[in-house]
């Protein structure tokens, strides 16, 4: 399923991210940025050691303390057909009254902004905090997509954002919540005359 926004597109797939060829893919990691389990492992395992060399580079520069929660980082890509990798934290699910989805929308956000910054033109995205962080999958397609949209609306300059589910019920739920979207942003267009 796809959507186009001025001049992006927005893309809905069902697939591996450590496959996709677009210009950086992003990695769900944890704020130590030494690798993990799920989409974290997938991706330094298919990358190779050097994304795992540059995050700890990062650790001992910049990031004593590790990544915080919703910011965002660049490393190569190591044997990655992306050629980069964007590591950013999403929350972990604590029943939604902790500024869950504040947290989840900012580590899209600012993973956008550095693939901008970075002449990135084309971006796939896993599902974010959905896997071991726990967030209910519904909840975070509607945080994750409409932040997208937001921020492809206000900014120039990304051709393409993927996002790369990595089952039929996940990809099932992401396209039921940008169906839903759009049928309200029509309904607010009627309204408006
Ligand atoms: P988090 O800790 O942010 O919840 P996880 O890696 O546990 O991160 O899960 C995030 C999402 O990534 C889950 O929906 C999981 O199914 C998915 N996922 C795991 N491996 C891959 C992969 N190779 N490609 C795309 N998505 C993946």
């Amino acid at each position: 399923m796809n959507l186009k926004i001025g001049t992006s597109g927005l893309n809905l797939v069902i697939g591996n991210i450590t496959e996709q060829e677009t210009d950086a893919i992003v990695n769900a990691a944890n704020s130590s940025l030494m690798g993990g389990g799920g989409v974290d492992g997938a991706i330094h395992r298919a990358g190779g050691t050097a994304i795992l060399e540059e995050c700890k580079k990062l650790r001992k520069t910049t990031l004593p303390d590790g990544l915080p929660t919703g910011k965002a980082v660049i490393t190569t890509g190591g044997k990655l057909r992306a050629g980069k990798v964007i590591h950013t934290i999403g929350p972990i699910w604590k029943g939604g009254d902790c500024g869950e989805a504040e947290l989840l929308a900012d580590a899209y956000r600012n993973s956008l902004l550095l693939a901008l910054e970075n002449r990135i033109k084309s971006i796939s995205f896993p599902s974010i905090s959905t896997g071991a962080y726990g967030y209910p999958v519904d909840k975070a397609s509607e945080v994750a997509i409409k932040t997208v949209i937001q921020f492809l609306e206000d900014n120039k300059g990304l051709d393409e954002v993927r996002f790369v589910l990595h089952s039929a019920h996940d990809l099932m739920v992401y396209e039921k919540t940008l169906q839903e979207l759009i049928k309200h942003n029509r309904k607010q267009q009627d309204l408006q005359g």
